[in-house]
């Protein structure tokens, strides 16, 4: 297939560069961080991070008032044991109503930023308690006396919040095994568990003696008529333990994010007629019938739309992860002298690492904050935001995964103990990969619902603010998704590259949109910035990314050529070397720009990396023997 461009270019921006970078600068990386009175930083950081400077500040000292700091010899069960108390804490420091947080997209966006860097033990609940639980009651469950009784201890933090969606035998949309019995006697419903594969399947649920209120998900029956699925809202252990009618078994422990994992059992458990969700579509009429106006098998998906608000926050928490892994490493890097009395953060290979942390963090974070920006102004429910949730969670924990794993690599051992925290950051990583919608069946889903848009003759999914004449490379980019959603829609599956059927075509599709959002957010962050320089090293950023891309899909552009990338595959390599040489260039800033906050005894963190061991061994200079002296 020949794709057709015109020929027009960025010329302005181009100029421009030329005009204020160096086309083959030395890396300025031994300077000091920037300082943050730097107006490039100024400038990079709310375009990196949003506006909310004294929100973040305020938060900032209520996460790091918790004190979750790396502590040796507890057990997985401690430090899973530590996560209701910082809740509660966090609330409480927070105004001391979870539901007004939740209410609030901002707060919450940056309380799970925060909590994922600096109270890693929090994190883990955090989106089933907020987004999850709290989110689902405020968006489907009708006014009633058992919806104001059940939010009443999640918005304290004495109740947490869970989700039971996942079964042991696999979630498969909407074939759910447990059921809710209507019971028109006790004018409520009864929980049932048919058989082992039906159990839910580690929500945080076991262990610990607080006071848990669950969304379940479960197959409505109504008078033996199978109803399809629905949310139900019911406490599953109260302060006088598990109620009637349920069984929760802990499970053993994971390698990585303590949390209190159990498999449930429902046997009879009860609820009234009130712990349906479908507020506006879905109840029971006084004379005990199903009212609801949406089709049978739709009602699971409908009940799960508001839920992607937890994966938007678990990618920004696992990105906020990525920056201060980043950051950590930039410092250790200047301060360490490998062989010969070179600093690791003069060695090529190291830049290398950095600078391309550096693309994957910038091009993601924005992507993230932009989409945070997007959820503030709209409803959970917006099918459209939805979609953005599902592509944001495996584009940004994967970016996140990636840095952090090559983060751990560089500082080696200094990297390795619990001090770091990039142990905790990664574990808490890889579960955001798998939690809230395993990322492979997110993207597989997400590229269903793109090729449905496509079919529909709807335009590429459009972050707000996507100018309207974007650099080349992301232009090829965009180009490639386009060939992609309409070969598919055609019927052509190897328009995707070497797949081997419609699922790894529909994750081809959602990551080749994923792709060109990720490159489209920095240029759409270099518009709504004052500073040219920042305007500039965006716009670098995005460009860099793209040309990232192309050279890594080379291959698919040369089974489907197109006259711009042609000319722009000679280019490739010199580019991406000259995108490298002047973001590290600006390295100083652009790290200062993540604003990481402190994170003590770190030897990543200080200006000197061997004061935490020093702490530790209490090893003072005058305690040597100098023999040589
Ligand atoms: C840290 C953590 C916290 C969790 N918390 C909760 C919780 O609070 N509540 C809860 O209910 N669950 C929870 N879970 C479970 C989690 O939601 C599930 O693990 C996740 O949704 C995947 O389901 P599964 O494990 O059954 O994997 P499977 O569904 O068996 O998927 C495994 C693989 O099979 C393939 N696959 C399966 N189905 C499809 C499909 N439809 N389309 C394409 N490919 C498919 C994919 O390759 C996928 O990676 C948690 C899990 C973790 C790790």
């Amino acid at each position: 297939m020949i794709l057709r461009h015109s020929s027009a270019t960025m010329a302005s921006v181009s100029a421009a560069r030329r005009r204020v970078f160096p086309m083959t600068s030395t890396p300025t990386t031994q300077a000091p961080a920037g300082p943050d009175s730097d107006p490039l930083v100024e400038a990079l950081r709310p375009a990196l991070l949003g506006p909310h400077t004294a929100l973040r500040a305020h938060i900032r000292d209520v996460v790091t008032g918790l004190a979750d700091l790396p502590r040796s010899g507890l057990t997985y069960w401690d430090q899973a044991a530590l996560a209701p108390g910082m809740l509660r804490s966090a609330i409480a420091g927070l105004g001391g109503s979870a539901v007004a947080i939740a209410a609030d997209p901002h707060r919450l966006a940056i309380l799970c930023q925060e909590a994922a860097v600096s109270a890693p033990r929090l994190l883990p609940i955090l989106t089933g308690h907020f987004d999850l639980a709290i989110g689902g009651i405020r968006a489907l469950s009708p006014a009633s006396r058992w919806r104001d009784d059940c939010l009443a201890g999640l918005d304290s933090g004495t109740t947490l919040g869970a989700l039971c969606l996942t079964e042991l035998g696999g979630t498969n949309g909407a074939d759910h095994r447990t059921i809710a019995v209507w019971d028109p006697v006790t004018d409520g419903f009864r929980f049932y568990s048919p058989n082992l594969k039906a159990a839910f399947h580690m929500p945080n649920a076991a262990g610990l003696d607080v006071p848990l209120t669950v969304l379940v998900a479960a197959r409505l029956m109504m008078y033996g008529r199978d109803e399809g699925v629905f949310l139900f809202l019911l406490p599953l252990r109260t302060e006088d333990g598990l109620v009637d009618g349920v069984d929760v078994v802990g499970l053993p422990d994971k390698e990585y994010a303590p949390m209190p994992h159990g498999d449930i059992r429902f046997r009879g458990c009860w609820a009234p007629r009130h712990a349906l969700l479908g507020r506006d579509w879905a109840r029971i009429t006084e004379d005990g019938r199903l009212d609801c106006e949406v089709p049978q098998r739709e009602r699971w998906t409908r009940s799960l739309t508001p839920l992607g608000d937890g994966r938007l926050h678990l990618a920004l928490g696992a990105m906020a992860t990525a920056r201060a892994g980043l950051g950590g490493l930039v410092n250790f890097a200047r301060q360490r002298e490998s062989g010969g009395g070179t600093r690791m953060i003069d060695r090529d290979a190291v830049q290398s690492d950095i600078v391309a942390g550096l693309i994957s963090v910038y091009t993601a974070s924005i992507l993230g904050r932009l989409l945070q920006d997007m959820r503030a102004g709209t409803a959970s429910s917006d099918p459209v935001m939805g979609l953005w949730s599902m592509l944001a969670k495996p584009a940004l924990t994967v970016a996140a995964d990636d840095v952090l794993l090559t983060c751990q690599l560089r500082t080696a051992s200094h990297g390795a103990t619990i001090l770091s925290r990039l142990g905790a950051w990664r574990g808490n990583v890889h579960g955001s990969r798998i939690a809230e919608g395993e990322n492979q069946i997110l993207c597989k889903t997400a590229g269903r619902l793109l090729l449905g848009r496509e079919s529909l003759g709807l335009p590429l999914l459009q972050l707000p603010g996507t100018p309207n004449e974007l650099p080349e490379p992301i232009r090829l980019l965009a180009e490639r998704e386009r060939v992609i959603a309409a070969g598919l829609c055609a019927g052509n599956l190897t328009v995707a590259g070497p797949v081997l059927g419609p699922d790894s075509a529909a994750i081809a599709l959602a990551v080749a949109t994923t792709e060109r959002a990720l490159a489209t957010a920095p240029i759409i962050a270099a518009a709504g910035t004052p500073d040219s320089g920042a305007r500039e090293l965006l716009i670098r950023l995005g460009e860099a990314y793209a040309r990232d891309r192309l050279h890594e899909r080379a291959g698919w552009f040369h089974d489907h050529p197109s006259d711009i990338w042609q000319p722009i595959q000679c280019t490739l390599t010199t580019g991406l070397v000259e995108d490298h040489r002047i973001l590290l260039h600006h390295l100083p800033q652009l790290v200062t720009a993540f604003d990481v906050p402190d994170l003590p005894d770190s030897p990543l963190n200080g200006p000197d990396y061997t004061a935490p061991y020093l702490k530790i061994t209490r090893w003072g200079e005058d305690s040597f023997i100098n023999a040589a002296a």
